[in-house]
């Protein structure tokens, strides 16, 4: 297992009194082993790319799902609800998340990051496909087409952003990309019916769309891996914490129809179990910490001052 480094925070930007209490309370839970079924590594280890990536394995048999947030830097609710997932619990198959695939350019709040050429600058246009990349380009990419083709995803689910609603602009805020499948059809079906129950304005409802762009991870996925691919597009006119909670249900009605998961959708981030006699931590459980067992995780301020990643439930 490879333990993750230390907490990426920028400093960029001032230091509320409601920041640094959270990087307090982050400091004052000590790192210990993760959690029995979870492993941790470092995608791109040593670069800038530099992410951290979580393996949840129920060691039972059954599907495997790769869940990826962050790949537009600018597409928080994604790397949001990719944290969040991370934590739940399941019970068969394996599930692999990595929150942020694109850690320079969630820290930059921009789609991409800034000091990328201009060629390999979009990171969901450099996976390979057919009639156009052979292999993946940049090494944030190549990082992370490694890992899909380690991990061999019966799903991968890409969780993005669009700047407006599909029904009314050309965006693709509000709709879930499939790949060519039946499978992937049934379950995109379901999962439309789930989150525009939650919506009123059918002008906002979420639509189905076919087929990943050219050079994303999903299409790559698909075409050379036969994963059943699909891409969530929440739109950034609603609140945060709508479109995070609207990615949290879609992926939970994917799981659940997988069996891979018995629980409903947590109203909060979902922990593991906590072993009662856990008395190795003096952190306010009240706040929802982790014991210190389990490692707190990083997190990231970006310059718009967006916490991606912090557990406190006042966040969420
Ligand atoms: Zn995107």
């Amino acid at each position: 297992m490879t333990r993750l480094k230390g907490n990426l925070v920028s400093t960029s930007i001032p230091w509320s009194p409601r920041r640094l209490f959270i990087a307090a309370m982050l400091a004052a839970v000590s790192v210990g082993p993760a959690y029995a079924g979870e492993t941790q590594g470092l995608l791109a280890e040593g670069t800038r790319w530099q992410t951290p990536y979580y393996v949840i394995d129920s060691n039972k048999p059954g599907p495997t799902v790769m869940i990826v947030g962050g790949v537009h830097g600018n597409e928080v609710a994604g790397a949001k609800a990719a944290e969040i997932i991370r934590h739940w619990v399941i019970v068969r198959g394996k599930l692999l998340v990595v929150p942020r695939a694109n850690a320079p350019a969630l820290l930059a709040d921009k789609r991409c990051d800034p000091n990328e050429p201009t060629e390999t600058r979009d990171l969901n246009r450099n996976f390979p496909c057919k009639g156009g990349l052979y292999k993946p380009r940049g090494a944030a990419a190549e990082a992370l087409w490694q890992l899909t083709e380690r991990t061999k995803p019966d799903w991968l689910v890409d969780l993005h952003e669009g700047i407006d609603f599909r029904k009314t602009s050309k965006s693709t805020g509000g709709s879930i990309i499939g790949t060519n499948s039946e499978e992937v059809v049934r379950i995109a079906k379901i999962m439309l019916d789930a989150v525009n129950a939650t919506i009123d304005n059918p002008k906002q409802k979420h639509v189905m769309l076919m087929g990943p762009a050219r050079g994303s991870l999903a299409r790559a996925a698909w075409e050379r891996l036969q994963a059943k691919a699909i891409i969530l597009e929440t739109c950034r006119k609603d609140p945060l914490d709508v479109r995070v909670r609207q990615h949290e249900l879609m992926v939970h009605l994917l799981l659940t129809n997988l069996k891979m998961i018995d629980q409903p959708v947590p109203a909060r981030p979902l922990r593991r179990n906590i072993p009662s006699d856990d008395s190795t931590t003096n952190a306010p459980r009240a706040l929802g910490w982790r014991p210190a067992s389990i490692p707190p995780p990083a997190f990231v301020v970006c310059r718009s001052g967006h916490i991606l990643l912090c557990e406190s439930e006042e966040f969420w």
